[in-house]
């Protein structure tokens, strides 16, 4: 297989738009057409749309000659939790949550997206953003003030997330590791346990709900262990035990997130303990 650049000359040499989200767009992209194309050719490309004085606007794609989208699927293909069919899903594995994240992402900034596709020769994913343009002072308002959001700063730390369940390890991992995470799991207690003593995490992400050693013993455990620097480790646990609070700061445990788990508040829990490590 194949991957090809195709960058056309029509484009301004400057463009000034939001790097980290563009580059999100595209892993995901590319890492879905590597993921459903055995043989052949995987095309990301880029070309000039419109232009005025102060914006451009791009057309990209991320063509691929694999197995193609049903046309049924493709209505809702962008939605969250949509895996083209079942089967598919247990071959290739994976959340259908990425593409709700690249729609999210490229409407962040103001584009559209859309998917062309036949069954048995490929799929290709366009996307119109625009950017603006370098000239004098004329700079597009409305692409300064693109609202901040969970996607803006990368993180970067290594971190054991505990966790039993199956979805919802892939679900946080996934998440985590878009926003720069490096991501073990432990499937209970024990694991994280003999995890932790064989690497340096910098942030542990604990179920409190594990079998065979509840998160809460194997906090108690990681703290007799650690002499001096302690691991930031946060709780994730069902709402109806946050009115525990007291008992879980008690634990040893820096924080506490509920289930089912915002993404926006993980977010801002992550920065905010990896943060203070610096
Ligand atoms: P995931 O890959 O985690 O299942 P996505 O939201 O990225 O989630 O994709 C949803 C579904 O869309 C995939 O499971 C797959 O069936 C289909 N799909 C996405 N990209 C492609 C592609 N390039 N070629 C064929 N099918 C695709």
């Amino acid at each position: 297989m194949e991957i090809r650049s195709n960058i056309s000359s029509s484009l301004p040499d400057v463009v000034r738009g939001d790097q980290l989200r563009l580059k999100q767009i595209l892993i995901n992209l590319v890492q879905n057409a590597i993921k459903f194309t055995d043989s052949g050719i995987i095309e990301v490309g880029a070309e000039l749309y419109t232009i005025s004085e102060t914006d451009a606007r791009v057309l990209l794609k991320v063509a691929d000659t694999g197995i193609g989208i049903d046309p049924e699927k493709q209505k809702d293909i962008f939605d969250n939790f949509t895996q083209a069919e079942s089967k598919i899903g247990l071959k290739y594995g994976g959340s259908g949550l990425g593409l709700a994240i690249v729609k999210k992402l490229v409407e962040m900034m103001q584009g559209f997206i859309w998917v062309e596709s036949e069954p048995g020769k490929g799929s290709c994913f366009y996307f119109i953003l625009p950017f603006a343009l370098h000239k004098g002072s004329s700079t597009n308002m409305e692409l300064e003030t693109i609202p901040e959001s969970i996607f803006v700063k990368m993180l970067d730390a290594h971190i054991l997330l505990v966790e039993d369940d199956p979805i919802n390890q892939m679900l946080i991992k996934r998440q985590l590791e878009l926003w720069g995470l490096t991501v073990d799991i432990a499937q209970q207690g024990e694991e994280a346990l003999r995890m932790h003593a064989e690497k340096k995490y910098q942030l542990i992400l604990m179920d409190i709900h594990l079998p065979v050693m509840d998160g809460l013993t194997a906090t108690g455990i990681i703290r007799e262990r650690e002499q001096g620097h302690q691991t930031p480790i946060i709780a994730v646990t069902a709402a109806a035990l946050l009115g525990d609070r007291e008992r879980i700061l008690a634990c040893g445990l820096d924080d506490y997130i509920a289930k089912p788990i915002d993404m926006n508040e993980l977010y801002n829990i992550l920065a905010k303990h990896l943060d203070s490590q610096e």
